[in-house]
Order: structure tokens, then sequence, then C-alpha cells
């Protein structure tokens, strides 16, 4: 079967391989897969910036992002059947205490794994194995959107995390501020929304299909080209009680825990991944946390239950604008065309790659 490959951490190393198809072991199910979504992750692994090989191997199998149908099963497995649509969960346990609880999207050592992206194979290929324990089986209406569904999880665990730390006031949050429009920030932005909140995304994007799904669903635009975060009026930043970052900028990461209002939640989401530094008035950053109880968290990766809320969440929000989230995924590309779908990357919203029918 063909899969797609890279030699971690070399750069443009990426190409299309012939791979043998995977045998069902205990436990396991076989997997069709159907689409992979590409994001940032994929380009930083393919730029030779990100990424470990699979365990024993000098490559790995790209792609974390899938939809895929049940191909076969093994007889231990119970709740899956033959038919059946499902998205792989990424991240894989060490022995750690947190991993031992279904908890290795909080594992304390590091030594995780991913699948697609450090020391497993992921699913940019035609098949693979898998334990029943890491596949979401999704309801059949959702249909082809559901491969949204992974970074609509790590969209659902932010907000999850910012919410929980929300249950402290008396009162309840209503606004968010969302810096970045790619994909991961759209979701954030579309959960809060969906959930009642007024929200303002700042970016510096022109993009005509991004602006139809702010209009659409009443969110604000500012574009950074036009207008600094700092220069947000104040009758907004004061009342911003989220601040979801998106861009991979750290340097927005720390205005924007600026800019948010007193007692805000900031949700930092991308990985900077270079060595970018800025000068601040660390005074000024600390007194401004302190007086204003601003909380400051980190979030990476997805537990199951966020897999599960983001089911809920794709459900809510195609009810309230049927459609939307079909309109995410604005570019579809063959196996055979990743590199000019990396490439292609900026341009949208979500890449998706189709791989069988
Ligand atoms: C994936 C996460 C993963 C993270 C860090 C993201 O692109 O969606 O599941 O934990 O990269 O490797
Ligand atoms: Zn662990």
């Amino acid at each position: 079967m063909k899969a797609v490959k890279v030699i971690p951490k070399k750069k443009n190393s990426v190409k299309m391989v012939d791979i043998p198809i995977p045998s069902l072991k205990r436990n396991q199910v076989l997997v069709k897969v159907l689409y992979v979504g590409i994001d940032g992750t994929d380009r930083d692994i393919i730029d030779g910036l990100y990424g470990t090989p699979s365990t024993n191997k000098k490559d790995l199998v790209l792609g974390h992002e899938a939809l895929g149908m049940v191909e076969k099963v093994s007889t231990t497995v119970k709740n899956l059947k033959v038919g059946d649509l499902v998205v792989p969960m990424v991240r894989r346990p060490d022995n750690c205490i947190n991993c031992q609880h279904d908890e290795q999207d909080m594992c304390l050592t590091g030594n995780y794994t991913e699948r697609g992206i450090t020391g497993q194979d992921g699913y940019m290929t035609e098949y693979f194995t898998e334990q029943e324990k890491y596949l979401i089986k999704i309801p059949k209406s959702i249909g082809k959107k559901a491969v949204l569904l992974e970074p609509l999880s790590v969209a659902e665990k932010a907000m999850r995390t910012a919410l929980n730390s929300k249950k402290r006031f008396l009162w309840k949050p209503t606004m968010a501020l969302v810096t970045g429009s790619g994909t991961l920030g759209i979701l954030c932005s579309l959960i809060l929304r969906s959930k009642g909140f007024e929200v303002i995304i700042v970016d510096r994007s022109n993009d005509v299909r991004k602006q139809r799904i702010f209009d659409v669903t009443n969110i604000r635009h500012f574009n950074t080209n036009k207008i600094d975060l700092h220069d947000i009026p104040k009758k907004i930043k004061q009342n911003i009680d989220i601040f979801v970052e998106a861009t991979g900028n750290s340097s927005v990461a720390l205005h924007g825990i600026m800019v948010a209002g007193v007692n805000s939640t900031s949700v930092l989401l991308s990985i900077a991944g270079g060595n970018s530094s800025i000068q601040l008035c660390s005074d000024c950053f600390n007194d401004g946390l302190v007086l204003q109880n601003k909380t400051i968290v980190g979030s990476v990766n997805a537990n199951k239950r966020d897999f599960l809320s983001g089911i809920k969440s794709i459900k809510r929000i195609e009810k309230m604008w049927p459609g939307l989230l079909d309109s995410l995924i604005t570019k579809e590309y063959a196996l055979d065309k990743i590199a000019e779908a990396i490439q292609d990357l900026k341009e949208n919203i979500k890449v998706i790659i189709k791989i069988s029918s």
C-alpha cells in the first residue's frame, strides 16, 4: 500500500513509498484511511524542524489527523464493527502515572509517543492498525467533516481548561479574544461562539472565505495590518474574559496576555518553534498579572473526553450554522500531491488529503 514517509529532522525528505498492509494483532482494529488533514505540525516535520522517527526506524509515516472506516476487527474487539467510521487519537502513553490513567495528554515525562509525529507511524497511508481504545467512533451523520475532529479535540481541551479556570468567579464569562485564524483559531472561536460567547478574532488575513465565516457567525474581526492589538477599543479590551493565542507568534502571546481584561484567562496553543525574543518590562508584566488576577495556561494535545465533546460541538455548530464546518475544508489533494498540499497550507483554512472512498 502507498504511504507518505519523512526522515524526521531532515528537510524536504518527504516521499511516497510502498509498504506492506499491517497485519491485525489481538485487540486491534484494521482501519481503511479515507481522509487525512494536514497542519503546521506536518509542515514543520517536512521542513526538518520537528518530529522523531518511528521506534527502531529511521523514518516516519506522516499524518496525525485522520478519518477512517473499520475494515477488519480482531475477535476481542468489543465496540467497533466493520464499516464504522472512526477518528484515531494521536498520543500514546508511557508508564508515568498520568499516562497509566488515560491522561497521556498530561504526560509527566515527555516520553509519550504521537502517531505521525514522534516515535510512531502516522495515518498518511491506506491502512493502519490500532487498539480499539484509541479509536473514536463517529456517527455516520457527521461524515467527512469528522476529519476536523483531531484539531477540534485540541481546541476542546483548551476551551475546557479556560472555562474551568472561570469557575472561581461569581459571573459567567462572556467575551473572548482569539489571535490567529488558522484552523485552531477558527475552531476555538466556533466552540466559544456556539456557547454564546461574544468573539473577537484578530489576524492578518484578508481571506474572503474566512470573512464569510465571521459574518455568518457574528464574530468581530480586526486586521492587525490595520490595527495593533493594544489599539483594540478599550471597551472591548477590558471585557475580555478569555484570550486564545493561535498565531504561532510568541510575541503576540505576550502582548495578548497584557491586553486581555481583569481576571482574564489566557490560553496559549501554538508551538512557536524558533528562538525569537522581545524586550518587555518584566515588572509591568508581573504586576499586570498579579493585580488583575490573571491566569495563563498552555495546552497541547487532547484527552478522549475532548474528542467526545468535539463530536457534540460538531453537532451543535452544524445545527446553528448548517454547512459551516464543511466550508472550513477549502482544499483536497490526492496522496501523491503531498508536497503541493503542504505548500498550499497558508492559502487555506483546512487542507485534506483524500486517500480512499
Ligand atoms: C497535534 C497534537 C500534538 C501536537 C504536538 C499537534 O499538531 O494536533 O495532537 O500533541 O501537534 O506534537
Ligand atoms: Zn507519561
